[in-house]
């Protein structure tokens, strides 16, 4: 793993940046952006570009601006434009006071709308759109040239004015880019680059009733905000030369350089904005921050740590080609994350009755418990121990399997931090289930008595039945069955794929009365069963409401056979 103090190792971005400031380029400045369209929440793709951008502005002394790309009015929303500042900040970014809106350049835009049709270089085209995309041809098609191409300058600077003025309906002009309709590259085939769209923006209100396309808008914002290097993901590529094209010939007094690089995919995961709303709007989770989306907000809900996916984005690093990421590997940065920092203590999830028959009734001891043995500093608690307690119900097997080494009918097993038990007795309901156990203890195996070192195979974790307090849990698992959830098939509905075990609500939980402080976002590990976090939205006065963040291994692996742990 990097330490925090080496210099992380140069990708072939942070090189080519290396390499423009020794040439001197763009005055020694480097400033990047990071662009969101507000119309959803981050997910892990995005905080992969945070953590590029920000940790580039952050590691050669520059700036980053946070940009929402707000040209298109209808998908997009206030909650948004909140939620993606939230998400950054938790992350552990920050752009100080360089907040902008493509929004604002709305007329700054224009009038660079203006100055291409001045030129020359862009038309009013009356074609619907789909006569439009059948002029515009294919990579293999040839394009055919709009019968508008060639309007004088004077007729598309009034006829652009009336689209602004709002002439026009929806769809049936618009500004196009004078290119090369046979170009190779089909986005060079006289785009679009303004359109009319007759709805209200949720900053600019009904100020406009044309808005500028995608590639129009970014580059212009770029340049207006003096960015050194705007970093974007590999389907932009293509879009490189229309990016350029619209810089040359408006001459601008700078010109961002564009770099691609490979998006982030995970496996098990879907990433597309359109699906996760999906998810949401048919409530197949709970929300946008439910804990098993793969968003910012559904991540830190989890009990994920900015930390941890920091790191993550760091080993994956930067490609330049498509790739896919093992879910695991996120998992496995939580992980060593939380082991360093989080607190344990001992809950029991599915509880079973422990009486331990020769232990003195009404008598309480309090055993000193570690906190976490990966920091000393932490310290230790007391734990109270008495005549009932609760264990875990899979720590219990009347048949046990070969090399069980919990409590069995006749065997012994030590509580951790307490004594050996022997189970004496097994008291069953009409039923046949095993309802309560009766064990004896052996009362010099505590901690320093004489018997404390006799060598016993198994631990297990335990509360005291009258001093537990009582939680609900919530296990998490994939959110879908399969590898590439999201492919699109003829036929099947990607969430058909959706895990239907994906939640497991326990609400039998007892946990050790420490965690009667647990306050909202705190993590914990819960001895031999895996990492919690205090659910920030469910927990409330007298209810505990606890996320299992991740479990303590990697269980899938060990379903597939890889380990046996
Ligand atoms: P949309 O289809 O809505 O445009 P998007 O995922 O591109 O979805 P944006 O809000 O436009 O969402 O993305 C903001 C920034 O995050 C862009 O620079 C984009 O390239 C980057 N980004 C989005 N998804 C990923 C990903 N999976 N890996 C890396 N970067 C990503
Ligand atoms: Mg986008």
């Amino acid at each position: 793993m990097s330490t925090p103090e080496a210099a992380p190792s140069l990708d072939f971005i942070r090189e080519r940046i290396t390499a423009d400031l020794a040439a001197g380029k763009n005055g020694g400045k480097v400033i990047t952006r990071f662009p969101p369209e507000p119309n959803g929440y981050l997910h892990i793709g995005h905080a992969k570009s945070i953590c590029l951008n920000f940790g580039i502005a952050r590691q050669f002394k520059g700036v980053c601006h946070l940009r929402f790309d707000d040209t298109n009015p209808t998908r997009e929303d206030v909650e948004y434009v909140n939620s993606i500042q939230e998400d950054v900040r938790w992350l552990g970014f920050d752009w100080a006071d360089k907040k902008f809106y493509a929004s604002d350049y709305f007329e700054k835009l224009y009038q660079f709308a203006v100055e291409l049709i001045k030129r020359g270089k862009a038309f009013v085209c009356d074609l619907t759109p789909e006569e439009m995309i059948q002029y515009r041809g294919a990579p293999s098609v040839p394009g055919k040239e709009s019968p508008y191409r060639n309007r004088p300058i004077a007729e598309n600077l009034d006829l652009f004015q009336r689209m602004r003025n709002g002439e026009f309906a929806d769809g049936s002009r618009t500004l196009r880019a004078k290119i090369d309709i046979n170009s190779p590259n089909i986005h060079m085939r006289d785009p679009a680059i303004y359109r009319i769209r007759k709805a209200e923006h949720h900053r600019t209100g009904n100020q406009w009733c044309i808005y500028p396309m995608y590639d129009f808008a970014h580059c212009l914002s770029d340049m207006i905000e003096g960015i050194t290097h705007s970093i974007c993901t590999l389907e932009f590529e293509v879009h490189r030369p229309l990016y350029d094209w619209i810089l040359d010939v408006l001459e601008t007094p700078c010109h961002p350089q564009q770099i691609e690089f490979a998006r982030l995919n995970l496996n098990y995961t879907v990433m597309s904005k359109r699906k996760l709303l999906e998810l949401v709007q048919e409530n197949r989770v709970t929300g946008w921050d439910d804990p098993r989306m793969p968003t910012v907000a559904g991540m830190r809900r989890r009990g994920y740590t900015p930390e941890s996916i920091r790191e993550f984005a760091d080993r994956v690093g930067v490609a330049k080609r498509e790739n896919i990421i093992d879910l695991a590997l996120l998992e496995y940065c939580v992980r060593e994350d939380l082991n360093k920092r989080s607190l344990r203590a001992m809950g029991v999830l599915r509880p079973i009755k422990v009486i331990l028959d020769n232990y003195p009734e009404g008598q309480v001891e309090e055993l000193e418990a570690i906190n976490n043995p990966e920091d000393p500093a932490a310290g230790t608690r007391k734990v109270p121990f008495s005549k009932e307690l609760y264990i875990d119900q899979e720590d219990f097997r009347e048949n046990p399997p070969p090399k069980y080494f919990r409590l069995t009918p006749g065997g012994e097993v030590r509580l951790r931090y307490a004594y050996i038990i022997k189970c004496v007795q097994v008291v069953k309901n009409a039923q046949g289930d095993v309802v309560e156990l009766h064990c004896t203890i052996d009362p010099g195996s505590k901690s320093g008595g004489p018997t404390s070192n006799r060598k016993i195979k198994g631990t297990i974790h335990w509360v005291s039945a009258s001093h537990s307090i009582p939680a609900e849990v919530r296990l998490y698992d994939r959110l879908f069955t399969v590898e590439d959830p999201g492919r699109e098939q003829e036929g099947v509905d990607w969430k058909s794929n959706i895990n239907p075990h994906s939640l497991e609500v326990l609400t039998q939980c007892r946990l050790e009365p420490s965690l009667t402080k647990a306050t909202a976002g705190e993590r914990y590990q819960f001895e031999r069963q895996g990492y919690f976090c205090v659910d920030a939205r469910d927990s409330a006065p007298g209810k505990l409401v606890f996320n299992r963040t991740v479990t303590l291994r990697d269980t899938w692996a060990k379903i597939e056979g890889k380990s046996q742990g």
